[in-house]
């Protein structure tokens, strides 16, 4: 079985590691024009029970990955999740009870000075997790990919065309096919399918944020009160500048600005410092020393998709806002099981693209991201 894939980010390169282990001749796609520049953060704190089950699937791909690729992909990092008290009352004490059912460790911290942190307000509710929280090395993955023996890696910005009924794949002049073709092109996706013609419930979206050097940092913080998460930059660096008292971390907000991928010329500075001043209230001195932006893509539920687009021949994966480290890679093991064994696992249902089949509207608000607490407000 031959499967060509369009988009070598954080879907593709998953889908393609996980098809060629199973014997697939996988070919992926990678015109270079979005890449993570640093590890992810996979969380299993989510709001949504679905979710918190694919990131316990999804944590599970990245530890086969890991052994079949003999690397370690994921390092274990504390969190300390900071939400205003009416939000631990209304939905996070509940949550709690989801998260230790998938492993995760956690107490409520009566102050946060220990670790860093300042107290903002005089209702907020420290929640620390460990065992739930991880940063996964994916740009080390990708360089593993292209470097792969098993997968042919294609360099090139991709074209797809419909022959008949078959798909083609056209890059620099060259034409692949397989016995399916799955697009996996992030921000890009909509793009890539509307020449086919093919609309699909994707709105691609810019999202910033800033790397500062402070005070050592060891965990991951959500911060719910003041709306901004920080985390170190890479366990790597973060064990180096440690031994000096320091960390570099990155941290933004859920700030979102909807443009087509591509047309950006930076970042925000208004936002950034707006999400500087809200990181200092808590972090104390932070010096910002750098900035960056990417794009995103959400569906109207903010959920991701998955499914054919012709049946049989061509499919789509994507939808993955700010939790694609999250949820991907179990959505791509989905996909892995349906393409070899023609069902898709239960778990993928409530993901599946046809649950738009009735429509929908012509724009949405993705400000709100799926893996956000306390914005029910
Ligand atoms: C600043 C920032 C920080 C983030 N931090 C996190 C985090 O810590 N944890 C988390 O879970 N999520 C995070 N996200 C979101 C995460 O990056 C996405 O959810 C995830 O990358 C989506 O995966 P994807 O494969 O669908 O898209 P992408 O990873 O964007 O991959 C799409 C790929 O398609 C390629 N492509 C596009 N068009 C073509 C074409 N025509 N031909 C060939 N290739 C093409 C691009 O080069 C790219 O490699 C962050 C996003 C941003 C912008």
């Amino acid at each position: 079985m031959n499967v060509v894939i369009v988009g070598g980010g954080l879907i593709g390169t998953v889908l393609a590691q996980l098809l060629s282990l199973r014997g697939v001749n996988t070919t992926l796609v990678d015109s270079g024009v979005q890449r993570p520049r640093y590890p992810l953060i996979h969380s299993k704190l989510l709001k949504f029970r679905e979710d918190v089950e694919l990131a316990g699937i999804s944590e599970g791909v990245y530890r086969e990955l890991s052994r079949e690729l003999g690397v370690d992909l994921i390092h274990d990092l504390p969190s300390i999740t900071i939400v205003p008290g009416w939000c631990y009352r209304e939905l996070v004490r509940d949550l709690v009870n989801k998260w230790r059912e998938v492993g995760v460790e956690v107490s409520i911290l009566n102050d946060v000075g220990d670790y860093g942190l300042r107290r903002v307000s005089n209702d907020e509710v420290y929640i620390m997790s460990i065992g739930g929280d991880h940063l996964v090395d994916i740009p080390g993955l990708i360089r593993l990919t292209m470097d792969s023996e098993r997968i042919r890696y294609v360099h090139g910005e991709a074209h797809v065309r419909l022959d008949g009924r078959n798909v083609e794949v056209v890059v620099n002049n060259h034409t692949y096919t397989g016995d399916y073709v799955v697009i996996t092109a992030g921000a890009w996706n909509s793009e890539v399918v509307g020449k086919l013609g093919i609309k699909v419930p994707l709105l691609p979206y810019k999202c910033q944020a800033a790397a500062f050097l402070g005070r050592s940092v060891n965990a991951i913080v959500y911060d719910y009160v003041l709306g901004v998460y920080a985390r170190p930059l890479t366990p790597r660096l973060n064990k180096l500048v440690g031994r000096f008292g320091l960390s570099i971390i990155v941290g933004g907000d859920g700030n979102v600005e909807i443009e087509r991928p591509g047309s950006s010329k930076g970042v925000n500075e208004e936002v950034m410092r707006d999400v500087t001043n809200r990181l200092r209230l808590r972090f104390g001195w932070l010096v910002r020393i750098g900035s960056g932006f990417g794009y995103c893509e959400g569906t109207p539920d903010m959920r991701p998709l998955v499914g054919s687009l012709i049946e049989d021949k061509l499919y789509i994966i994507g939808g993955f806002n700010g939790y694609g480290a999250e949820v991907g890679p179990a959505l791509a093991l989905a996909l892995v099981e349906y393409i070899l064994g023609g069902s898709w696992p239960n778990y993928a249902k409530p993901y599946l693209i046809n649950r738009f089949s009735g429509g929908w509207p012509s724009t949405w608000d993705v400000s709100r991201e799926a893996h956000e607490l306390c914005n029910e407000r």
